[in-house]
């Protein structure tokens, strides 16, 4: 295959969106857009290359003070009838436009254009972040090559519709018991109904009262919710066992401990196992070239309610935020599009940062 990636399409963020859109790159499938990606960045003379499976990273070494990292995974959802992109007006249809290609091609875009950036910089592409997290790239490079992610700052190019989205919230998932005695429900007196005891479970976080807080001027908003409810035996029975999958979102002033703390005090006097959770970022809007970075935006941060990668770069301790074109409430949905504004809006705000003029 002769690569899409061009000069002429590397020098224009929207035409690079589009030609990385048609490279169908559904999560496991990366290599073809990996292999294009890592030829373009091995050919420029300002870089250093490398790659790990389908993450490709490439960075600047011009022995600045300070480095930042710009990230963009290189999967897509499985498409939905909406490949190869298609233009409508001022929008760009098609599978991966929003989520999150049109971030892509602003790291592309400027790793390619950009020889002298004011701080250095590590351009990361990496593979399968829609999917699993043992397949995610950054969890495999921070693994295999940890040394590859370090940095005073790390910017993730996700959909946030050209807004700084600060953090990210923290996820719990656990499961709550309710036990009882089995009998038949012809004579159900004889039993005790585990599924009626889920009553009292459901009632509770009906009526949880989420928290809301702010932390350096974003709002965080919690919320704990049943999300899958299992029981009973057959038709004639009366169930000795439910159980009852609760995940909890909760804001990043709390660690996982005490997010768990706080579910068992909720849900007291009933059997409770957390399944898996992933901790929260805090904003991370201190760190100077964050501070740049919000100057350039001229906009004030917002917070983030879902769970991004910035909580790995977080975990890592470098300070992280989300800024993308695209429109995170179209992301993984059939009629996936970005606005070409968008795309030359957050374009110009990067290069401005990053080149200093
Ligand atoms: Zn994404």
């Amino acid at each position: 295959m002769e690569n899409p990636l061009t000069p002429e399409v590397l020098a224009d963020p929207v035409a690079l969106t589009r030609a990385l859109v048609d490279i169908e790159s559904v999560s496991l499938n990366e290599k073809a857009i990996a292999d294009c990606v890592e030829e373009v960045l091995r050919a420029v003379p300002h870089l250093s290359t490398y790659r790990h499976g389908n993450t490709v990273m490439a960075r600047t070494d011009l022995g600045r003070g300070s480095r930042v990292v710009l990230a963009g995974h290189l999967d897509t959802v499985p498409l939905n009838n909406n490949f190869p992109s298609t233009m409508r007006g001022d929008l760009m249809y098609g599978c991966g436009t929003s989520d999150m290609k049109s971030g892509v091609a602003f790291a592309l875009h400027l790793a390619v254009t950009l020889a002298e950036p004011r701080h250095d910089v590590t351009y990361f592409f990496y593979e399968a972040e829609e999917i699993e997290s043992r397949y995610n790239g950054l969890t495999l490079v921070s693994a295999a090559h940890p040394e590859w992610l370090q940095a005073d700052f790390a910017l993730l190019l996700e959909p946030t519709h050209g807004v700084v989205e600060a953090g990210c919230q923290g996820t719990m998932r656990a499961t709550v018991v309710t036990t009882g005695v089995r009998a038949h429900s012809a004579r159900s007196w004889h039993g005790v109904n585990a599924v009626h005891a889920a009553g009292d479970v459901l009632r509770r976080l009906a009526e949880y009262q989420a928290r809301r807080v702010t932390i350096d001027g974003c709002d965080y908003r919690e919320g704990m919710n049943a999300v899958r409810i299992h029981g009973g035996v057959a038709g004639n029975v009366v169930p000795d066992r439910c159980e009852i999958e609760v995940n909890y979102r909760f804001a990043p002033d709390r660690t996982p401990a005490e997010a768990e703390a706080h579910l068992r005090e909720v849900l007291a006097g009933y059997e409770l196992a957390v399944t898996d959770c992933a901790p929260g970022a805090l904003p991370g809007l201190d760190a100077p070239p964050a501070r740049e970075f919000l100057a350039a935006v001229g906009a004030a941060p917002i917070g983030k309610l879902g769970w991004t990668d910035v909580a790995r770069f977080a975990a890592l301790g470098i300070p992280a935020l989300n800024f993308g074109p695209g429109d995170p409430n179209l992301a993984h949905h059939p009629d996936e599009h970005v606005e070409i504004g968008k795309i030359r809006e957050g374009a110009a705000i990067l290069h401005s940062w990053l080149a200093g003029a």
